[in-house]
């Protein structure tokens, strides 16, 4: 007999897909057409933080092409190893906020819960490359937890988790958080916080359109796709049927040297994004985490672009330019 606990007796295609992933530069560089010796794909020590790309989203990097955007997010470079003394391992002062049972509890109103470590594809100048996981997430022994400092803080209205990449749990497990967060009266809102559709559009499958769709929450799902190319034709199918079912589709970004620096690619990613549903958010300043100096655009430029962008946008397809700065109550938002 099949009972709502028992281990479904397929994984899931999106689990499937996600173990196929690339895991091996060499592999990734033999499927793109690219040569090992060429200088700019010089490798990083990747040992804390090895290559995950999944086959799908390498499929939307031009083929033979070095300085790819997409390849850029994810290639380990050399440059990696450069040092900096303003890029250290918890740029964003998480670590001293994490309470039990994985909860952040840093903005007002919304609580933080770190889901999980893993994520579907590593993303080079990602701040998380660096943080202990294994001890700090509301794994499922800790949901109870979780749940209990929820319900104890009635001023949460707001539930957002986070990770690595909440996508990454299975739909029993995430259903099963969603469905206890019903009956504590104050919740109103769950949102999600996923790259996962994104570089995996497999994840938004009709387990997860059944969980999503029920229940009184408002739900939310806050994208992250940096580049127009990310948002091929098979995230949009994937993507289109949440929109229809009321969910609110944001995205943030990540302003990324070489990979969307320019007025051009922040347009088109915009409007491209529109085109799949989903309103264009946050612009993040990059968190200066220790192996991405090479991503770092400054200040001074971010706010040109973005005066550019406005001049050349309706208002709504330009992103709030924002920065993370550990100790505040919320995102900075940088004037432009
Ligand atoms: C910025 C951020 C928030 C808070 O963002 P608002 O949209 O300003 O509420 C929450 N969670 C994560 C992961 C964030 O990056
Ligand atoms: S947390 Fe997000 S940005 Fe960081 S590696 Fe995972 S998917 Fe990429």
């Amino acid at each position: 007999m099949i009972t709502a606990n028992s281990p479904r007796p397929h994984p899931p295609l999106w689990q499937q897909a996600l173990r196929a992933a690339f895991s091996k530069p060499a592999s990734l560089l033999e499927f793109l057409e690219l040569d090992p010796e060429l200088p700019e794909l010089a490798l990083s020590r990747v040992a804390d933080f090895p290559l995950r790309v999944p086959r799908g989203f390498a499929a939307r990097m031009r083929k033979g092409n070095p300085k790819d955007p997409l390849l850029l997010q994810v290639w380990p470079r050399a440059a990696e190893d450069a040092a900096h003394p303003d890029f250290i391992r918890d740029p964003v002062g998480d670590l001293d906020k994490l309470g039990q049972g994985g909860v952040i509890h840093k903005y007002r109103g919304r609580a933080l819960v770190v889901a999980t470590g893993a994520c579907g594809v590593h993303c080079r100048y990602c701040f998380r490359r660096h943080f202990p996981y294994a001890d700090a997430t509301a794994s499922r022994s800790r949901w109870q937890l979780t749940l209990q400092r929820i319900a104890d803080d009635p001023s949460i209205e707001e539930v957002i988790l986070s990770g690595g990449d909440p996508l990454s749990l299975s739909d029993d497990k995430l259903a099963e958080f969603a469905e206890a967060l019903e009956f504590i009266p104050h919740v109103q809102r769950l949102r999600l916080h996923t790259r996962q559709p994104i570089v995996l559009p497999e994840r938004i499958d009709q387990t997860f359109m059944d969980w999503i769709s029920r229940g009184r929450l408002d739900k939310i799902i806050v994208l992250h796709a940096n580049h127009a190319n990310e948002l091929d034709e098979a995230v949009a199918e994937a993507l289109r049927p949440l929109s229809a079912l009321g969910v609110t589709l944001l995205n943030q970004s990540v302003l990324l040297a070489g990979v969307n620096d320019s007025v051009p690619a922040l347009a088109a990613l915009s409007k491209r994004l529109l085109a799949c549903g989903i309103v264009p958010y946050y612009l993040h300043m990059l968190d200066k985490v220790a192996g991405s100096t090479h991503f770092e655009v400054s200040e001074h430029r971010a706010a040109a672009l973005l005066r550019e962008l406005h001049h050349c946008l309706p208002g709504y397809l330009v992103p709030r330019l924002a920065k993370e700065e550990p100790g505040q109550p919320a995102k900075t938002l940088l004037s432009w």
